[in-house]
């Protein structure tokens, strides 16, 4: 049997994966999946939008006699910013010892692959700088991947993605597996700048709401923010067989919620076009499948619908004074 590889002391709050990255750059050899996959059986996948994945419990194996199981999950994953919106079931697994002890647990938000900024790894060029100075190379930092906030948590850079020029992105790690130092693409060279973000109030409340999520363990459970919606939208629960009237007004709720967002805000936050998200067969913004029918969606999805009710202070007012 391979024993592990020794794998870097992780930095503040950087990823797990990005252990694995920075010992794979040490070795100084150039295919990624091919170098680690004597050691790790579920090297598949490498893109950040799962909650938690198999990989992370293997890499979070080789930490375990460095860094507590508090740590691990708090600082190097994203399940605090996850756990809030977990279904029930979620969050029974999402239990440190299962997660760091299994090999086949895997949590993600439904409809998750509809986001724009889960598919890749993001990062800051100011951090990379800092990182450079302080820690001698860059590195993936946990908040950068936190699909809802678009600028820099320490910073507030707008987050670099990839090249719009030729569109690379860092999915695989196959070709390049760091953030570049030179703020530059590393395929075609040009010169990479972040995409101008208009700073909404709905843009700031979001990123508060994802960096006051990631930073602290909350109590806050899905079940709660349904119930707030249920106590607004004036139903606990709906009948089994729907009145007309009722069919009505629940389609009127609905359009409601989706006629407030505007095309440029959910350009930011989604890959589909927003007239599709819109549509009254999408499951992603309809505020009455994800309220009553269970529909598991993102927390973006989530955090808009209780923002639309007039509910973002309830919530602001949980995370600060917890
Ligand atoms: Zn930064
Ligand atoms: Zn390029």
């Amino acid at each position: 049997m391979i024993s592990s590889p020794s794998l870097p002391y992780l930095l503040p709050n950087e990823h797990l994966i990005s252990g694995l990255v920075r010992w794979f750059n040490h070795t100084g050899l150039n295919e990624f999946r091919r170098t680690c996959s004597p050691y790790f059986q579920n090297i598949s996948t490498l893109s950040p939008m799962a909650a938690w994945r198999p990989l992370y419990s293997e890499i979070a194996q080789i930490y375990r006699h460095t860094l507590s199981p508090q740590q691990l999950l708090s600082q190097h994953s994203l399940l605090n910013y996850y756990y809030p919106f977990f279904l029930t079931k979620e969050r029974a697994i999402a239990d440190e010892q299962l997660l760091l002890n299994h090999l086949d647990i895997k949590i993600q938000p439904g409809l998750q692959k509809h986001l724009r900024h889960a598919h890749h790894w993001r990062w800051c060029s100011q951090c990379v700088s800092d990182d450079v100075s302080q820690f001698g190379g860059p590195y993936w930092h946990t908040y950068h991947q936190i699909p809802t906030m678009l600028h820099c948590y320490r910073h507030g850079e707008v987050l670099l993605a990839g090249c719009e020029s030729c569109g690379f992105r860092f999915t695989s790690f196959d070709t390049h597996w760091l953030p570049p130092d030179d703020s530059q693409c590393p395929v075609c060279q040009t010169e990479l700048k972040g995409q101008c973000i208009p700073l909404t109030g709905t843009v700031r409340w979001l990123e508060s709401v994802s960096y006051a999520l990631q930073r602290e363990k909350s109590e806050i459970t899905r079940e709660k923010f349904l119930s707030w919606i249920h106590d607004k939208l004036g139903f606990h629960t709906l009948p089994s067989i729907y009145s007309l009237a009722l069919r009505k007004k629940l389609s009127r709720l609905r359009l409601e919620f989706t006629d407030s967002l505007d095309d440029e805000l959910l350009s930011l936050y989604f890959r589909e076009e927003p007239s599709r998200l819109r549509g009254a067969t999408q499951k992603l913004l309809n505020i009455i499948w994800v309220a009553y029918r269970g529909t598991s969606v993102p927390p973006i999805s989530l955090l808009l619908m209780l923002r639309h009710l007039g509910l973002e202070h309830q919530l602001t007012c949980m995370l600060t004074e917890q």
